[in-house]
């Protein structure tokens, strides 16, 4: 039995009174959860998480599913970074908030650090993000609608979150093959076999995780052209960007001026070891203004968060000014 205080109405006079609830007998109030929270499923997590191992104890286990950098210790962040972030910090200018696309100079320096091999950008064509997931998340929700049946296409094997953003808004994924004998590139026949009429995106992730490919230009033509001829923007995630071995060669999708609009998204996480200082970007590349709409969903989009950490957007705008950076 529970007691309750509740207000009875007797003869247009309230009061109080006193009731006992038999809470046994109630149906037990369980909240229901939103469709988007109940399709949202992380599936690496869900095995992970899920593992019923007894590990051999005579031997340490390898945790081979987490991607990041930082767990061992062995790969650190400059001394620049770390000395950016603490003049920051002290100098308290950025504790507030900045406009929800980031402040204007660190766009800037994101421009320009990736304005190379051909590549223009100003800062106008930068959304400063949560870290990358963050910039694909936006990318995906500015062009795939859920309520409309519309479908996106990822890499099989792929980054396990494409399908964990699309799915939770809806929007269905379907894969396109990458050929393990050819060093992991696109099964172009198989892309172009997945393309239906309700196809609104490509998503290409090169340099691979978690193939460790880096794509030639030729063979990122070879993508763009299918993509051109059947007009299905790209989402590129380039978060590895130019992080190759001596002697290769990092393309950007962007770089190879196809005239297939492209939001390229990338971030601070992987190339300077500082997943968790999340931040990440969106930057539009479109030559022949098919993304004006896009361009402003994205902002409309960034104004749900508010966007990325202000004190790492600033650290990373006085780190591009110096030598070190590039
Ligand atoms: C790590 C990773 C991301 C996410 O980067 P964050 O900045 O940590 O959100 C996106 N795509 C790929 C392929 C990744 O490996």
């Amino acid at each position: 039995m529970l007691d309750k205080l509740v207000v009875i109405e007797n003869k247009g006079i309230f009061e109080k009174k006193k009731i006992s609830l038999d809470v046994g007998k109630e149906k037990p109030w369980k909240v229901e959860a939103s469709t988007t929270a109940k399709n949202c499923r992380n599936f690496i997590r869900e095995v992970v998480d899920n593992l019923d191992l007894q590990p051999n104890p005579e031997k340490p286990v390898i945790a081979l599913s987490l991607g990041d950098p930082t767990i061992f210790g062995n790969l650190k962040p400059s001394k620049e970074a770390i000395e950016a972030v603490v003049d920051i910090l002290q100098e308290g200018s950025c504790n507030g908030y900045a406009p929800s696309v980031g402040h204007e100079v660190s766009r800037k320096a994101v421009a320009e650090y990736l304005s190379y091999d051909g590549v223009k950008y100003t800062a106008q064509d930068v959304i400063l993000c949560s870290g990358c997931s963050s910039s694909l998340e936006i990318s995906i929700t500015a062009l795939a609608d859920g309520t409309k049946g519309q479908n996106i296409l990822v890499p099989r094997p792929g980054f396990a979150i494409y399908r964990t953003l699309a799915e939770a808004i809806g929007v269905k994924v379907k894969f396109y093959n990458l050929l393990p004998e050819n060093n992991w590139e696109v099964d172009l026949q198989h892309l172009e076999d997945q393309i239906d009429n309700d196809t609104v995106a490509v998503i290409v992730n090169n340099p691979s995780n978690p193939c460790g490919s880096n794509y030639s230009a030729e063979h990122l033509g070879d993508i763009l052209k299918i993509a051109y001829l059947n007009k299905v923007p790209i989402i590129a995630d380039e978060i590895y960007e130019r992080l190759v071995f001596p002697g290769n060669k990092f393309v950007s999708m962007a770089s190879l001026h196809s005239g297939v609009p492209i939001l390229v998204c990338g971030g601070l996480g992987k190339r300077f070891l500082v997943p968790g200082w999340r931040m990440g970007w969106i930057v539009v590349h479109d030559e022949t203004n098919a993304f004006d709409y896009i361009r402003k969903s994205l902002i409309s989009l960034s104004q749900r968060i508010i966007g990325s950490n202000t004190l790492i957007q600033v650290t990373y705008f006085l780190l591009s000014s110096s030598q070190t950076f590039h």
